[in-house]
Parts: structure tokens; C-alpha cells; sequence
């Protein structure tokens, strides 16, 4: 009988935290649709004003000013540039994170808009433009806005939002770590702990009104390969005094492809091994000593990437041994795979459904492209999904696509991206609200 008691009046509870945190989605839509105008604008600045990786530094000063004024507790300068705000909701429950990444990229803006950026700078001693060509300042200004409207109903959050700010996702060619993987390092997840985080990333070719997303394994873990092969310089003429790299290479070229081919088991998921340069010999009639190859490697899975990465080896290694030449592979690990947490995806999705419509919320193939938001899912459940930033009617073989000149992204879409991670957000507290309602009942984050 106690038992029974006890039971339903934990039901209850569990019940109510729930009607409580859904009956929050009128009044959260209601004030994404009131800052429309507020996060284009946001945008629109950022847009203007953009900085390379680990620079963000106007834009990080923006973002710490709004979140302080909205009674947020703001670290700054963590991995370099990167911001991060935390709200504690008026009711217990889980700490969830939202990640907004901050940086442009060196590309001459050819888009017309009155926003368009004249930023300048050099990069790797070349004079180019900068420019949000991957959609960044979207993401901030989304999370701006989703910060305002959180604040808003605070007092009704059962958990803490946790807000990340990251600087440099495109990379940085200082070495050292940097973007999420270092923000990780200083221990972004931790005081308060992370239970589960969301991100998204805007596509300038998918529709407006669209949400894209994938459970599993998303984006591609990306790794650089570099290929020295030493052989034995001789004259052109007489190829037999010595050990050509160049033929060589072509082999092990060649070779490489039998690893995508015959190797992987493309059926669950695919890979790419892409030689991109190579660097060797000065005269048509010198066969030189030596040689450089490098390349790109994506993979999907911890499994499937060892695999690739023994095979270039052995094939490398022993392609040149057979030739008398020897075989120098280097791999340089970088991002790796976004994974989707299955279990937090399948949660989640019917949220995202619910507010966009079951057809505009579509499984999309997994992309070869990387993401360095997988840095934070290696530690945590993570979820990563695509919002719509095409114009409606057009097609996205039309479009220009992210990292180019022409990128451009219609404004329109803001607001369903700041109601996707505000509705995420709540309805992840109701379905991990505490269990005991007992106010003696010490709680602790999991
Ligand atoms: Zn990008
Ligand atoms: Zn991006």
C-alpha cells in the first residue's frame, strides 16, 4: 500500500516536471518569434565582422556581454577565445549543453548583401578576404538567441543550460590543440558535469524549414597522410642504376585504392583514401632520390579507421620494399568521427518532429566532411543535426555550397534552429527529471 503510494506520488511528480516543461513550449516559441529581427541582425554584424580561428575576439566580447546581461555565470578565454554562459533553471534536474561554433574562413566574400564582409588578412602568405562561409555566424547568433529565450524561463528550467561558445572548429595552423578538443582539455564538460550535449550546423543546401540528421555515425573522422619514399637517383637513361620513387609511387597509388575497394566493408559504412599531392623530381631525365606523397583519410568508426590506416601502411610499406625503394607513412590523426549517440538521437527526434512537422525532419547520408563537435561526444551522449538555410523553391545543386565565395544562407531558417535547441533543451529536463520529489533528498548531477 505504501509501496503504491509512494509510486504514484513519484508518477505524479514525474508527470507533472513533464507537463510543466512541455507546457513551456508556447511561451519559448513565442519569444524566438519576438527576437526574429534581433538574431538576423546579430548575424548580420557577425557577418560583417568575421575572425579566423582562435581570433574571434570581437565576437566572443559580443557574445560574454549578452550572456552576462542575462544573469548567466560567463567564463571567457577558455581554449583561447571561447565563451561559455550557465543558467541554472529555478527547478532541479540534468545540466545540458548547447555548442555554437565561432570562426570564419580565408574566403573572398563575392556575395552582394549590405552585409558583406571587406575583412582582409594574410594567411599562410597569402593576402585574402575572411568570411563566415560556413554558416558560424548563423550559430551564434542562433545561440544568442536561444540564450535570451531560456533566460526568459528560467525559473521554470528543471536543470542547467550550459552554453559553449567555441572558437576555431575550421582548424589553426599553430599546432597544439585547439576548437572543442581543447575546450574539452580545460574541462568544458565539467562543473558543472555535461549529461548530454546538442549542436547544430546550418546548410546552405538544404531548405529552409528542414531539419537533417542521422543516428550513428554522421561526419567522417578525418586523418592526413604523408608518404616519403626514398629510392635511388640515376640518370633518366639508365632507369636499371637505380630505384625509380617516381614508378613507385604510381604503385602504391594504385595500390591504395584496393584498401576502399577490397578492404573496407562499404556496405556499413563508406571510407576515402585521396592522394592530393606529389611532390618529386626537378628534370625530365634525372629519376630522383626521393619523394612526397600526402593525402586525406575519412572514416567512420574507430574499427574502420585502424583498418584503413594498417592497410595504407603494409601497402605502402611493402609496394616499396618490393620495388627497392623503402616507405616513410606518416598519419596525422585529426577530428574524429560525429557520432550521434543512438539512444539520445531515437530520444530526441520526436521532439524536433513534433515542432517542424514529421516530413521536414529527414534521415540524411552520412557526409565526408568532418566536425570537430565528435570531441565532445567521444565524452558524453551528443546529438548533431542539420538546419535548413536554402532559399524555399530553390534547388541545391544550384546553390553554392559551404567554404566558397558565393556561400549564402537565407535568414529565415534562425528561428526554427532557436526553437530546436530551446525545445531540445526542455524536453531533455522533463525526460531526465530527478525521480524523488523529497526535498531531503540529496541531489547530485549524473
Ligand atoms: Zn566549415
Ligand atoms: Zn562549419
Amino acid at each position: 500500500m505504501k509501496k503504491t503510494l509512494l509510486f504514484s506520488a513519484l508518477l505524479a511528480t514525474a508527470l507533472g516536471q513533464a507537463h510543466a516543461q512541455s507546457g513551456l513550449k508556447p511561451v519559448i516559441n513565442q519569444a524566438a518569434d519576438a527576437i526574429e529581427s534581433k538574431v538576423i541582425a546579430w548575424r548580420r554584424d557577425l557577418h560583417e565582422h568575421p575572425e579566423l580561428g582562435n581570433q574571434e575576439f570581437r565576437t566572443a566580447g559580443i557574445v560574454a556581454e549578452h550572456l552576462k546581461k542575462l544573469g548567466y555565470e560567463v567564463q571567457e578565454k577558455i581554449a583561447v577565445t571561447g565563451v561559455v554562459g550557465v543558467l541554472k533553471g529555478g527547478k532541479p534536474g540534468p545540466v545540458v549543453a548547447l555548442r555554437a561554433d565561432m570562426d570564419g574562413l580565408p574566403v573572398t566574400e563575392r556575395v552582394d548583401v549590405p552585409f558583406k564582409s571587406k575583412v582582409t588578412t594574410e594567411f599562410n602568405n597569402q593576402k585574402t578576404g575572411v568570411m563566415h562561409a560556413c554558416g558560424h555566424d548563423s550559430h551564434v547568433a542562433i545561440l544568442m538567441g536561444v540564450a535570451e529565450v531560456l533566460a526568459s524561463v528560467k525559473k521554470d528550467l528543471a536543470g542547467t543550460v550550459k552554453l559553449i561558445f567555441q572558437p576555431a572548429e575550421e582548424g589553426v595552423y599553430t599546432g597544439g590543440t585547439f576548437g572543442a578538443n581543447r575546450m574539452v582539455e580545460e574541462g568544458v564538460l565539467e562543473n558543472p558535469k555535461v549529461d548530454a550535449i546538442f549542436g547544430l550546423h546550418i546548410n546552405s543546401q538544404t531548405e529552409v524549414g528542414t531539419i537533417r540528421y542521422r543516428p550513428g555515425a554522421t561526419m567522417a573522422a578525418v586523418d592526413q597522410l604523408t608518404i616519403k619514399l626514398k629510392g635511388k637517383q640515376t640518370h633518366g637513361a639508365n632507369p636499371w642504376s637505380g630505384v625509380d620513387p617516381i614508378v613507385t609511387a604510381s604503385q602504391i597509388v594504385m595500390g591504395l585504392q584496393t584498401i576502399v575497394s577490397r578492404n573496407v566493408n562499404i556496405t556499413e559504412n563508406p571510407a576515402v583514401v585521396t592522394v592530393g599531392a606529389i611532390h618529386g623530381g626537378i628534370r625530365y631525365n634525372i629519376i630522383p632520390e626521393s619523394l612526397e606523397m600526402i593525402g586525406t583519410i575519412r572514416t567512420f568508426g574507430d574499427e574502420q579507421q585502424a583498418l584503413v590506416h594498417r592497410r595504407i601502411k603494409e601497402i605502402s610499406n611493402h609496394i616499396a620494399e618490393s620495388a627497392g625503394a623503402k616507405a616513410d607513412v606518416e598519419i596525422g590523426i585529426g577530428y574524429p568521427a560525429t557520432v550521434n549517440d543512438p539512444a539520445l538521437t531515437d530520444k530526441m527526434i520526436p521532439t524536433l518532429e513534433a515542432l517542424a512537422g514529421k516530413d521536414k525532419v529527414l534521415i540524411t547520408p552520412v557526409a565526408t566532411g568532418a566536425e570537430d563537435f565528435s570531441y565532445f561526444q567521444k565524452k558524453i551522449p551528443g546529438f548533431f543535426f542539420f538546419l535548413g538555410g536554402m532559399a524555399k523553391g530553390k534547388s541545391p545543386y544550384d546553390v553554392a555550397p559551404h567554404h566558397t565565395p558565393d556561400f549564402y544562407i537565407d535568414e529565415s531558417g534562425f528561428t526554427l534552429g532557436v526553437k530546436s535547441l530551446s525545445h531540445l533543451v526542455v524536453d531533455y529536463m522533463a525526460m531526465n527529471a530527478p525521480q524523488v520529489s523529497s526535498p531531503k533528498t540529496k541531489k547530485t548531477a549524473k
